[in-house]
């Protein structure tokens, strides 16, 4: 008999958790005003809002922790990273950040001017932000498949080279400072991007010079996916894949947070000198010194061992391995989910799960909030919350997919916790004929309302 596929690692440390009731529930999140980020993470049984920074970091890097040099300039620490980046990604020049969004603020107020345009796969919301923030404009260039669910395709990350190369025919070369391809495409479910499609695009943007930098957050799922499913790389190590998929690439920022495997933490990355040197002054400016930029030289010695463990292929196989075993629990239920599953998380349609409630009661926000309620699990509403109101009409953007997005924290969870998530969620499917009201506003922030708006039931529920 063929074995069982397991986890690549035991456990050395614990941190307890708390069930609770309903009845605490219900008090608690009426508290919170419907807005699960106002829960307080003891509330919470388990935590599926982000897999950024909510990893379990190994005994390895724990002890790479303790060897941490605190100087000011010129730290162990920093050049043990700026090792790791050579050998495991190839970039000569490094700049360590805080976070993802940190390298994106270094990086693009040396490139990114008033009127420019980046074209790149569905840049993420912190990307867009500092284009839009610079009063440039980001285009989306992905595969038109990507966001039909009903399509699969292994790489829904893919950029379109029709709508790639008219942004590059249709503005001028100084016009457009950079191209960047987020690998793993996260703000479309965590969707790859192929060797093949990397490939051709390189060979666009040489063509019509055009610098490429990587968005990198999830660069080794992105490794995996290329490895299991792409024709040519089935016996290659993930470390021979990123290395080859970076040669494709002239800079990068890094999240850390991700598949670096760190509470905290970000980079750039780059082959040019000169802009190395010119990213280095706002680096000083906005983050700190070169040599540590942000980071404690003990989490820049976590971060160098993270890179090393994310990048090998067991560690990997488990991570996706159990995002996929949830999603197949999923489906066995009925429950409908996105497809194929993503890297770091599983996308439930929350228009199909839940048809009586109308999309001006927040289907998806419901959905998240019956879950709560169900057995103290916080995902996040992926539709009309987060996609915030039209800047000019301030009516609500209403998109085509309502999604609850269950993110799966890395090396944290056993597959017991999937069972108690896929369970918990079919409860809920089997009663969905009586949820039968959503929720609306009681007050919202001009920006970014997701993260504090605050709600009330859209009708009075008969108890109260
Ligand atoms: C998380 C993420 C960022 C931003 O990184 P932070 O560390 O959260 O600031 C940027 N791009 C992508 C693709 C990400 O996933």
């Amino acid at each position: 008999m063929e074995l069982p596929f397991s986890e690549s690692y035991k456990i050395k440390m614990v941190e307890p958790i708390r069930k609770s009731s309903r009845e605490e529930r219900e008090a608690w999140i009426k508290e919170a005003k419907y807005n699960l980020f106002n829960l307080r993470s003891d509330q919470v049984f388990i935590d599926l809002l982000t897999d950024s920074g909510t990893g379990a970091m190994s005994d390895r890097q724990w002890s790479a922790m303790m060897l941490g040099d605190e100087s000011y300039a010129g730290a162990s620490s920093y050049y043990n990273l700026k090792n790791a980046i050579k050998n495991i990604i190839g970039f000569d020049y490094f700049l360590p950040t805080h976070q993802g969004r940190a390298a994106e603020n270094v990086l693009f107020s040396a490139l990114v001017k008033e009127g420019d345009v980046v074209p790149g796969n569905t840049h993420f919301d912190t990307t867009k932000g500092h284009i839009e923030f610079r009063k440039a404009t980001a285009i989306d260039c992905t595969i038109d498949e990507a966001f039909d669910t009903t399509i699969d395709h292994p790489f829904k990350g893919n950029i379109d080279l029709n709508k790639l190369e008219h942004v590059f025919q249709t503005n001028p070369k100084e016009k457009i400072p950079m191209l960047i391809v987020t690998v793993t495409c996260n703000s479309s479910g965590g969707q790859p991007v192929s060797m093949q499609n990397i490939k051709e695009v390189h060979a666009l943007a040489k063509q019509y010079g055009i610098r490429i930098i990587f968005d990198s957050a999830r660069f080794a799922e992105n490794a995996y996916f290329i490895k299991t499913r792409e024709e040519g790389y089935a016996d290659k190590s993930i470390k021979e894949i990123v290395k080859e998929m970076y040669t494709y690439a002239d800079g990068m920022t890094m999240s850390s947070k991700k598949d670096a495997i760190v509470n905290m933490g970000g980079f750039i990355g780059l082959r040019e000198e000169d802009l190395f040197k010119k990213a280095s002054q706002f680096n000083i400016i906005y983050e700190g010194f070169v040599t540590y930029g942000g980071m404690s030289g003990r989490d820049m010695n976590a971060l160098a061992q993270g890179l090393d463990e994310g990048t090998e292929f067991d560690y990997l196989e488990t991570r996706i391995k159990q995002v996929a075993y949830l999603g197949n629990k999923l489906k066995e239920f009925g429950v409908p989910v996105q497809e194929p599953f993503g890297g770091h998380a599983i996308f439930v349609d929350a228009k199909r799960f839940l048809p009586n409630i109308p999309k001006e009661e927040y289907i998806a926000q419901t959905l998240a909030v019956e879950l709560y309620k169900e057995a103290g699990i916080r995902g996040v509403e992926i539709g009309t919350l987060l996609a915030d109101r039209d800047p000019v009409t301030r009516e609500n953007r209403y998109p085509n997919l309502e999604l609850l997005r269950l993110a799966i924290p890395r090396r944290t969870y056993t597959n017991n916790h999937m069972d108690v998530i896929a369970t918990a969620l079919k409860n809920v499917y089997d009663r969905r004929d009586e949820i039968k009201n959503g929720y609306t506003i009681l007050d919202e922030a001009p920006l970014m309302r997701h993260f504090t708006v605050e709600l009330t039931p859209a009708v009075k529920e008969m108890a109260e």
